[in-house]
Formats: structure tokens, C-alpha cells, sequence
């Protein structure tokens, strides 16, 4: 019997954005398990049997598809993305941890995808050419002062920020409460890029300052990209990139320091 779960990473959408990899485990699963839109989003062939659910049943997704797993399927639970990015593969973990005697025998398989702030990155510059931290806004699955915290740090420590899950219909004021922390940390010219639908067709991708930024241009189908104190923008080719330079002031490679921030190029 085979008993495998694979856990694969479609990317943000785009077929030539999923990895070989993923798309072979993809095209011989027998089950396909899966959020109902992202099983839509699978530009590959597949033969498996399709097994849709809601958003917000990972763990009940996680535990059917081990079950399939168990009794002799070949599984792949797929996410968006990365699975083991805010996905799938850490709910797959979690419930193995519950009961391990119930899955045991089981070979699961992670396979990585193409992250949303990654595909974010691509299409603008190089945003996060430095050190960069990724959070998640979602308050389903974890406190909200825990989010506070980590924002206020990392924003305290410069990181460029990716947020995750910026904001929902049931999460509505999160976001801009996330802003305020950030503006105390930095620029109000800082570039911010809102990346929404990245991959897909209806596609859209704009840089904003800072203090420009407003939540109700946000849903939940962007990621926001929100630049350090040295990420700036600048014009190649008659369109204009965003990137964060590699070099520090003071870094062993001084000779060829980036200068400092003075008079970031208009957006
Ligand atoms: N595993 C996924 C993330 C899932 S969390 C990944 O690695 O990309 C869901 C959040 O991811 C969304 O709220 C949004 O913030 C972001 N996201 C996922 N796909 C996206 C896309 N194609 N364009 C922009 N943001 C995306």
C-alpha cells in the first residue's frame, strides 16, 4: 500500500510559478485535498479525486487527509504558495502529533512553492534583498497582542515587513492598527508595496508611501511588502522598482557603500 501525504506548494498561481516537483506529485496523487479555490488553482493536470473544503477547517482538512493516507491512498494536500508558509503543512504536523499511533506508517512529504512575497518581490524589484520577517495579521490562530508584539519588534529592529493576511471581513481593524505601530518605527516616505492577486489574472501591483497607505485599498488577497529605513525606489527603464541594497553603512565592503537615505527618489 502506499500510504503517502504530500504536502505541496501550488505557488501564488501561475503554472510556470509551480515547481516540477509539485506539479508531478500533483498529476499522480489518487486524492487531492484541499481549500475548494486553491484546488481550483491547480494549473496542471491531475487525475486524483478532488476533496474540497472551507477555509477554516485546516485541522479537520489535515486529519481527513491522513485518514485517505492511512488506508492505502496517495495523498497531496495542497496550499497555496508555500504550504509550510501559513499553510497546510505545519495543520498536517500538528495533527500527527495528536494521535502519532493513528498515522503511523505514513510517509509525508513537504514540497515548497513559490511564497507570496516572494512573487510580490519579483514583480516590483528586489524588496526583500535584505533582512526581511514575515507576519501574519490573522488573530484566528493566535492572540492579537502576540501580533502586536512581533510587529513592534521587528519593526523596532528594521526588518523589511511582509504581512500576511492583512486584513478580512471578520479582522477589519487590525491592519490599521499594525500601521500605527509601523509609522512609529519608520518614515512616513517609506515605500510600501501592495501586491494583490500576485500570479493570477486580475493581478495588481502598486508602490505607496507609508503614510499614504490605507487599509480599505488592502484586502485579503494581497500581501503588503513594507520597506526598511533603507529601501528606496528608482527608475529603470521608465518604470519605477523598489529594492533594499545588501550593503550597510560600516559593513567590511565600505568602499562600495550604498549612500544613506537622503532625499528617497519620489514615488
Ligand atoms: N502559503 C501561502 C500563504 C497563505 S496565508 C504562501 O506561501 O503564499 C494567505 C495570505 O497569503 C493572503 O491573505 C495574502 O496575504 C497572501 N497571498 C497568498 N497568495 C497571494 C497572491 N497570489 N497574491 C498576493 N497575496 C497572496
Amino acid at each position: 500500500m502506499t500510504r503517502r501525504l504530500s504536502v505541496v506548494g501550488l505557488g501564488p498561481g501561475r503554472a510556470d510559478w509551480c515547481l516540477p516537483a509539485a506539479a508531478d506529485r500533483l498529476a499522480t496523487a489518487t486524492d487531492l485535498v484541499g481549500y475548494g479555490p486553491y484546488l481550483d488553482l491547480i494549473a496542471v493536470p491531475t487525475v486524483g479525486r478532488r476533496h474540497p473544503s472551507g477555509n477554516r477547517v485546516e485541522a479537520d482538512r489535515a486529519a481527513f487527509a491522513l485518514d485517505l493516507a492511512a488506508g492505502g491512498a496517495d495523498v497531496a494536500v495542497v496550499s497555496s504558495g508555500d504550504p509550510g508558509i501559513f499553510a497546510m503543512a505545519a495543520a498536517v504536523f500538528e495533527q500527527v502529533e495528536l494521535d502519532p499511533p493513528r498515522w503511523s506508517g505514513i510517509d509525508i512529504e513537504v514540497i515548497p512553492g513559490v511564497t507570496a512575497a516572494q512573487a510580490a518581490a519579483a514583480r516590483i524589484g528586489a524588496p526583500l534583498g535584505h533582512d526581511f520577517c514575515t507576519i501574519s495579521l490573522s488573530d484566528v490562530l493566535k492572540p492579537w497582542e502576540v501580533v502586536e508584539r512581533r510587529i513592534e519588534a521587528a519593526a523596532g529592529a528594521d526588518f523589511v515587513l511582509a504581512f500576511y493576511n492583512p486584513i478580512s471581513r471578520h479582522r477589519p481593524w487590525q491592519l490599521g492598527r499594525a500601521l500605527e505601530i509601523v509609522r512609529c518605527h519608520r518614515d512616513g516616505a517609506t515605500p510600501v508595496v501592495v501586491a494583490r492577486q500576485v500570479g493570477r489574472p486580475d493581478e495588481e501591483v502598486h508602490v505607496v508611501e507609508l503614510g499614504r497607505l490605507v487599509p480599505d485599498d488592502v484586502d485579503m488577497r494581497t500581501v503588503l511588502v513594507i520597506g526598511s529605513s533603507t529601501t528606496r525606489t528608482v527608475a529603470v527603464n521608465g518604470r519605477e522598482v523598489v529594492y533594499t541594497p545588501r550593503r550597510y553603512a560600516g559593513s567590511l565592503d565600505s568602499a562600495l557603500v550604498v549612500p544613506a537615505v537622503v532625499g528617497r527618489p519620489a514615488i
